[in-house]
């Protein structure tokens, strides 16, 4: 493995932490309990900052200020232009404080600085634009209806909408759930995930710079069991969207039930095969299949995490896998050409060594890695498990970290079969020369997306979601707005001419 940097000095993040207060109300305040918790930096494990620990008094506070921008105004009665227009000067701040925000996102999370730099603001520049386009383009309908009536719908913002987000890419959770929401004239409640609370805070104050109205983005960093479930069962918050675990997500429809029915959407977790068919060429299958794990630490929700490959292509291709993983380039984020980061936090660091552990004893072949990188950080060698089961745990349950188990299959009718048999429907990615076997997989494949010939595109544009156990709803794209609008009917009589 190239880890040198790993026992390193760690290189000091070339940006400051201004903000660690809640935002509620157009303003930065101290938690109501005046408590704070640590923020850790995954690379040594030791504080960056303390930030205000939210907790239900603050999401209290922070409904009503909520509450009261869309009852009273102005975000709801403001034209969508200006609406719009607030979006646009937003995305524009984003791009112009890009490197600051891609070096707190590192820091706080792990991930290489020059995919968050390079992929990740952009990105989220991007998201905004696309909703900037979409506030002045939402509307309703007129249709015709029987008998002598006039017929139309009025698309109308739900209100006040409860927003929970994970650690794994914390501003783009952000914008995918921020964006569609504001784009249809919503306020906001966001809570962060308590691993990744800074980069949020401080998009948030570009926000009010760009001149988005006190209220209508409000901003609580605490935990998920006091935050988030005061936020989830809150009686005036009318919508909830959560990404997370299914465990958690299940929990979050739980509450949302036994208060006040606020809708749901729910982007959960995901155990997506990668099926590599043996008209493919091998080294372009290795890199992909490759990429679909081992990307952003293997911490994605639709990571590529059963990869499937064709009996007769399978020695090879197991070979040149491990080949890729020893020559990934881990090591401290900051470092140029470093393409893993540390795991997000010991939680989950040992969580991905216990399902090391578990591939080794249920007698999967441990092909490279396996072990943590040095003494300090949460560094975790990117490790491959060949002559993987289907009933094996690791080739069931999501691992959320860098371990690629592959698998063998003999025919397109048994890899459906057992791609599909999962309680996970998020995404799928089919790798093949053939146009039939393409489109008949695409079919066949229950997942909320499925690549063909390329995996983890996204865009704006593309809507993103699960299947089963993976979800409800779908982000980006036209479908989010859905998810943030209600549908007002109006029927009124006309005369008889
Ligand atoms: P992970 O296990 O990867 O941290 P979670 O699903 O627990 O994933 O966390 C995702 C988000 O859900 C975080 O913001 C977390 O604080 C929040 N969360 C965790 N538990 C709850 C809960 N009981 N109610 C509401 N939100 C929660």
């Amino acid at each position: 493995f190239s880890t040198a940097t790993v026992f390193e000095e760690p290189i000091i993040p070339p940006v400051q932490v201004t903000y660690t207060q809640n935002l509620i109300n157009g303003h930065f305040v101290d938690a109501a309990s005046g408590k704070t918790f640590p923020t850790y930096d995954p690379r040594t494990g030791e504080v960056i900052a303390h930030v205000a620990e939210g907790d239900a008094e603050d999401i209290n506070r922070a409904v009503a200020a909520a509450r009261k921008a869309f009852d009273e105004g102005p975000w709801p009665k403001m034209t969508p232009y200006e609406r719009s227009r607030i979006l646009l000067r937003f995305a524009d701040l984003v791009e112009k404080h890009s490197e600051e925000l891609a070096a707190l996102e590192t820091w706080d999370n792990g991930k290489p600085h020059e995919q968050a730099a390079k992929a990740e603001l952009p990105m989220l520049v991007r998201l905004f634009h696309y909703y900037a386009g979409w506030a002045d383009k939402i509307h309703g309908l007129t249709m015709p209806a029987d008998g002598n009536y006039h017929v139309q719908t009025l698309h109308e913002p739900i209100g006040v909408a409860g927003q929970i987000i994970p650690w794994n890419f914390p501003l783009l959770m952000f914008a995918w759930k921020v964006g569609p929401a504001l784009a249809c004239g919503n306020t906001i409640v966001l809570k962060t995930a308590e691993q990744t609370p800074l980069t949020a805070l401080y998009v948030a104050k570009l926000f009010l710079e760009a001149g988005l109205p006190p209220g209508v983005l409000n901003i609580i960093s605490g935990f998920g069991p006091t935050a988030g479930a005061a936020l989830a069962s809150h009686m005036d918050v009318d919508k909830i969207a959560f990404t997370g675990s299914t465990e958690t997500g299940k929990i979050v429809q739980g509450l949302a039930a036994r208060s006040n029915l606020k809708s749901v959407t729910l982007e959960l977790g995901g155990k997506s095969p990668f099926i590599i068919f043996d008209d493919a060429d091998i080294d372009e299958a290795v890199e992909l299949a490759h990429f679909a794990l081992f990307f952003n630490q293997g911490q994605c929700c639709c990571a590529g995490s059963r990869t499937y490959v064709h009996e007769r292509i399978y020695d090879e291709f197991v070979e040149k896998a491990k080949a890729r993983a020893v020559r990934r380039a881990v090591g401290d984020p900051f470092k140029k050409g470093i393409e893993q980061g540390p795991q997000i936090d010991s939680e989950q660091f040992q969580k991905v060594l216990r399902y090391i552990k578990s591939g080794i004893e249920s007698n999967a072949t441990l092909e490279c890695g396996g072990d943590r990188i040095g003494d300090r950080g949460y560094f975790v060698q990117p490790t491959v498990f060949s002559n993987v089961q289907d009933d094996m745990l690791i080739a069931q349950d999501e691992i959320f970290g860098p371990v690629q188990s592959i698998l063998k299959f003999n025919d397109i009718k048994d890899v459906i079969r057992r791609a599909n048999a999962t309680r996970y429907g998020l995404a799928a990615g089919v790798f093949t020369g053939s146009l039939e076997t393409a489109n008949t997989m695409m079919r066949a494949l229950r997942a909320g997306t499925v690549w063909i010939n390329c995996f983890d595109v996204f865009d704006a544009a593309i809507p993103f979601g699960g299947y089963k156990m993976s979800g409800i709803g779908r982000e980006k794209g036209i479908y989010s707005l859905n998810n943030y609008l209600q549908v007002k009917a109006v029927v009124s009589p006309l005369k008889n001419p």
